[in-house]
């Protein structure tokens, strides 16, 4: 181990591992030290299915090996302070480096809300800690009665393994449904139902005041004065950005997270931050957006990387689509860009059009899927602004191509005129290509 780095990261999961990966790839010559905490890195988005589906949390590693062929260093330590005038970082191990560029992709922590107590033994946060996980993992096994509170994916995503294992669950949302800040109303309401379908409870429109319990959790107690019996409580409300460590360094903030440009360098040009500590805004109307993504924080590594390896290539945020997926009860759901709810609410006059088929063709090949498709366009120049869909796994890429379609300025003639490839074992009908067939449904009410 050297003292002096190329370039020096702070923090291994999603934007770290994606930063020291790109810089090592595009650039071998430079020297390049990833620091992070956690001895063993959890991958953070396969978290909720270590409930059932991963038996243990070792099968949910992120593995050292490729960056290590690549002659990344790792060092598995906790950085306490930067020195931006001599371009140090010390260590709570006492090491001391010096660095050329630095990472800030220090992440972020689940929030806790100020609820009476949270502090219970049986009650937790989905945090990325594998000791913590390991409990977690174990507690959830040995539960009867488990209450999940915040419908968003990551409870969701637990609820649903959590059924896998035939425990009583119970959702408690305080919106009208389930993931309303990612999916319009019906598809929410279609994740609900497959959930309902699978034994999950879900109270939606309901505010939990406070955890009931001796020394152990034994209940929660909902605003309504209802009571839940539980054996644990899993709290996913939320996270918030780590940012005390740039903060101590002088770094400028935003609204909540570390102030970042288009090229992501903090207010310090020697110094990027990316992942859910950095700032994001929104694609639509460049307002700060709370998008805390691995996607996204795997595209701003790899924006950071590039423009740290000096490539002259316009690599600029120019802000966060919002490209999110999931998968609740085999059924695949998935959104980009703005919900049609959303593209109201920010004042755009939206037309939406629709498209239902089948994942193969004919519709009688074995494993075929129905699949639905929603597109929202700007009416004044048809400007695709975001869609949704559920279905079979190619929601996945019909969703990742609807993200780049937003991104690239994609109006609904375009897609309506898309050339695409089709094969019966591999995607739906060249006759009725749902994200074609959207748009033409967008353009026959945009015309009438
Ligand atoms: C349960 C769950 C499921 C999710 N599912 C999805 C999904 O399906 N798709 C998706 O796109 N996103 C998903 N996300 C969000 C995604 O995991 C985050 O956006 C992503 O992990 C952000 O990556 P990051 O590297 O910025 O931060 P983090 O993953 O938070 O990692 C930050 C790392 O930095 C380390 N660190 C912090 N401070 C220091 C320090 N001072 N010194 C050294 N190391 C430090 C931390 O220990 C941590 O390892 C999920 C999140 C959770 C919790």
């Amino acid at each position: 181990m050297k003292d002096i780095y190329d370039v020096i990261i702070i923090g291994g999961s999603a934007a770290g591992y994606t930063a020291a990966l790109t810089l090592k790839t595009l650039r071998n010559d430079l020297d390049v030290l990833l620091v992070r905490v956690d001895e063993k890195a959890q991958v953070p988005c396969a978290i909720p299915y270590l409930a059932a589906t991963l038996e243990t949390c070792d099968k949910n590693i992120l593995p050292d090996e490729p960056l290590k062929k690549l002659g990344v260093e790792i060092v598995v330590d906790e950085v306490l302070g930067i020195d931006r005038e001599n371009k140090t970082i010390e260590t709570a191990k006492g090491l001391k480096f010096r660095y050329g560029k630095l990472i800030l992709s220090t992440g972020s922590t689940p929030f806790t809300p100020p609820i009476e107590g949270t502090n219970l033994k049986g009650v937790y946060t989905i945090t990325k800690k594998w000791e913590i996980l390991q409990e977690l993992q174990k507690a959830v096994r040995e539960a009867k009665k488990i209450v999940v509170i915040g419908g968003g994916f990551i409870g969701v995503e637990l609820a649903d393994d959590l059924s896998n294992l035939k425990k009583d669950v119970t959702i408690v949302e305080i919106l009208p449904h389930c993931l309303l800040l990612n999916l319009d109303e019906e598809f929410a309401i279609k994740v609900e139902e497959i959930l309902k379908t699978k034994g999950v409870k879900i109270m939606t429109n309901c505010r939990v005041e406070a955890i009931l319990g001796k020394e152990k959790v034994e209940a929660v107690k909902l605003s309504d004065g209802k009571t839940i019996p539980a054996d644990v409580v899993v709290v996913a409300v939320g996270v918030r950005p780590n940012i005390s460590l740039a903060e101590k360094a002088g770094l400028k903030i935003g609204e909540r997270s570390i102030a970042v440009d288009e090229y992501m360098r903090t207010s310090d040009p020697n110094i990027y931050a990316i992942g859910d500590c950095a700032e994001k805004r929104s694609f639509f109307i460049g307002t700060p957006t709370p998008a805390l993504l691995a996607s996204v924080a795997a595209f701003e590594a790899r924006v950071a990387a590039a423009n740290i390896a000096g490539l002259r290539l316009p690599r600029t945020v120019l802000g966060v689509v919002g490209v999110f997926l999931t998968n609740i009860g085999g059924e695949a759901f998935g959104a980009a860009g703005l919900t049609e709810s959303a593209a109201k609410r920010i004042g755009f006059d939206v037309i939406t059009g629709k498209a239902e088929t089948v994942d193969r063709h004919p519709g009688t090949m074995p494993g075929t899927r129905k699949t639905e498709v929603k597109l929202i366009f700007s009416k004044d120049g048809g400007y695709l602004l975001g869609g949704e869909a559920c279905g079979g796994s190619c929601v996945g890429e019909f969703i990742n191509l609807i993200g780049l379609a937003i991104q690239k300025h994609v109006t609904l003639y375009d897609l309506y005129t898309m050339q695409y490839g089709t094969h019966p074992l591999l995607t739906p009908s060249p006759i009725a290509y749902p994200i074609i067939a959207a748009a033409l449904d967008a353009y026959k009410k945009l015309r009438s």
